[in-house]
């Protein structure tokens, strides 16, 4: 490692705006008597979901805001959880609306998504705040998209005219993230399974959004001298003495010798996806009250 390189500590990072989002969730109940609430449903029993929820559930409790769980067996049908995402669309009490993915093959997730009050959609994932990403519009931004942006501003502040590669396409973290990018003025490009020469494309870029889920498949001397790397993937892969342990798409100890910064895994991006969630929680409350922008 260079002395110069920058280890990113989203730690740290989420810690902070955590604690500024429960001085803002006490300002708001004790300013306007609202206390923002988000309710979690989770169908079925995938240990990594119910992991996932119940950190959701604790963080969301800590910050000072109102936690409802619903927990549903695999088996429910999609006609119930439509009713369910129904009645919290009209609960006063419910700011902010997730349903933990991935659901039962039975259930249709897009229609889930479409389902929910897009005002209350803190994922994001609703074709209306998609929609408004796109045209610049106000809208409730995906959390591991908008968690990455915040290190990254942190770490470069501003990112205009920067050359930003997003590898990966997905909806929850590739698209997104690419837009939020063009919106700070970077020139973005997308590469995915089938963009030709990866290296060459990744050497040319400032600014390295790796969100792939391949263990280490993002080589040190893909890298150009000095640029910023944000590791998204958490892959779990399985040491020779058989021991198992957390890796991102980044080979961490060939880019920490050429990078600028990088977020390490476990430790960057990952702990920032629940404070965003929080964080859009409490900017779906104001807006659903018509309050001041909470500024966060
Ligand atoms: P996904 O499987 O939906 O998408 C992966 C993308 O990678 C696809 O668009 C595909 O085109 C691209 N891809 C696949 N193979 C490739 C290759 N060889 N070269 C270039 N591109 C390739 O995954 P996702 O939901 O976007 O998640 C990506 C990673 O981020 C996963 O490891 C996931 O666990 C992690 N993740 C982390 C958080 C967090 O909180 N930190 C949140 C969401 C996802």
């Amino acid at each position: 490692m260079t002395t110069k390189t920058k280890i990113i500590d989203g730690n740290a990072f989420s810690a902070r705006l955590r604690d500024t989002l429960t001085q803002k969730v006490h300002e708001m109940r004790d300013s306007h008597h609202v206390t923002p609430g988000l309710a979690v449903v989770l169908v079925g029993e995938d240990p990594a979901s119910q992991v996932y929820v119940r950190t959701k559930h604790k963080r969301t409790i800590e910050v000072g805001m109102k936690s409802f769980m619903h927990t549903l067996p695999a088996d429910t049908p999609e006609h119930e959880l439509l009713t369910l995402i129904a009645g919290l669309n009209k609960d006063p009490e419910v700011h902010g609306i997730l349903v933990q993915l991935p659901v039962p093959k039975h259930i249709d997730s897009q229609k889930i998504i479409e389902a929910i009050d897009p005002a209350k959609d803190v994922d994001g994932f609703h074709p209306i705040n998609v929609g408004r990403l796109a045209s610049g519009g106000e809208g409730m931004v995906p959390c591991t998209p908008l968690g990455s942006m915040m290190l990254l501003k942190d770490c470069l502040g501003k990112l205009g005219g920067l050359d930003a590669v997003v590898i990966g396409r997905s909806n929850i973290v590739g698209k997104p993230m690419a837009h939020l990018l063009l919106k700070e003025s970077c020139t973005v490009t997308i590469a995915h399974s089938q963009t030709r020469d990866l290296p060459e494309v990744v050497r040319r870029a400032d600014i390295v959004v790796a969100a792939v889920g391949k263990a280490e498949m993002v080589r040190g001397d893909w890298l150009k001298p000095g640029c910023t790397v944000i590791d998204v993937g958490i892959n779990r892969i399985e040491l020779p003495d058989g021991t198992k342990k957390l890796v991102g798409d980044v080979a961490f100890d060939e880019a920490v010798k050429v990078a600028g910064a990088i977020t390490p895994v476990p430790g960057g991006v990952g702990p920032m996806t629940i404070a965003v969630l929080l964080r859009n929680t409490l900017v779906a409350a104001a807006r659903l009250h018509n309050l001041p922008d909470p500024g966060v």
